[in-house]
């Protein structure tokens, strides 16, 4: 298998601000102070990281929104599909620059979701040396069905990647990303609002471009089993059908 060990830097990850920990101005708020800004689109701003912790790669980040407080599962359906256009053409043209191995595409919510910064945004990192789909597997995103419409699949990962609740939202990489963003849209709420009855405050977002598919993956955060930690073994929760049957009822009026 390809070495796909990445360096952090120490030195630079002990200056990061951290808005979780500690009552900080945000550095996203602070609109005219942000430097090498690469692109914009309304309120969206594409910008590089001030503080790439990754050795040989090329760290970016994606101001969602000026809404501090906001997040993505509050917006409005067509301000997510719009965001998602924009973050998806940002991503696949660093990935046709051809100047990395692959680039990769992901967002963090909340305390535990390994973020620092509470203001809504993504991140699109260019690896230079690492391909993140030598680790992939096909069954990552095999699952059982919640939805499918205009050839977008919804479901809940049977054989996930690391455990317990993985949602996968699966298309082609020239489908209906309006579609994909309702899933997402909903994943996000269901996970912040209904997940586990009270709500978890956490989650991630991936978003993979693998075999001609932007495959997306949603995951509910809480501190990582010790038993995949200690022996990488995996696992599914056991009530994964009521998960299912919640999402049914919330989301797509049935009963
Ligand atoms: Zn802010």
């Amino acid at each position: 298998m390809a070495e796909t060990i990445l360096q952090f830097n120490h030195g630079i990850a002990k200056t990061k601000p951290n808005s979780f920990r500690r009552q900080i101005a945000c550095p996203f708020c602070n609109r005219e102070s942000l430097t090498d800004i690469l692109d914009t689109k309304g309120p969206m701003i594409w910008l590089k990281n001030k503080y790439p912790v990754l050795k040989d790669a090329f760290q970016t980040v994606l101001i969602e929104t000026d809404k501090c407080d906001s997040e993505l599962s509050e917006y409005a359906l067509p301000y997510l599909t719009e965001l998602l256009h924009f973050a998806v053409e940002k991503w696949l043209a660093l990935e046709v620059s051809g100047r990395y191995q692959s680039v990769l595409f992901f967002k963090n919510h909340g305390p535990l979701s390994g973020g620092s910064i509470r203001h809504p945004h993504m991140q699109i990192v260019g690896l230079e040396n690492v391909d993140y789909r030598d680790r992939l597997r096909e069954e990552y995103f095999d699952g059982t069905l919640i939805d499918a419409s205009r050839d977008v699949v919804f479901n809940l990962s049977t054989r996930p990647m690391i455990g317990f609740t993985e949602f996968n939202v699966v298309m082609s990489d020239d489908g209906q990303l309006e579609q994909a963003a309702e899933y997402i849209h909903i994943t996000s709420h269901y996970i912040l609002n209904h997940f586990n009855n009270k709500g978890c405050n956490s989650y991630n977002l991936f978003f993979y471009h693998w075999k001609n598919r932007i495959l997306t993956k949603i995951v509910p955060r809480y501190p990582t089993t010790p038993l995949f930690i200690g022996y990488g073994l995996r696992q599914v929760a056991t009530n994964a059908e009521s998960v299912i049957d919640d999402i049914k009822k919330l989301y797509f009026n049935e009963s």
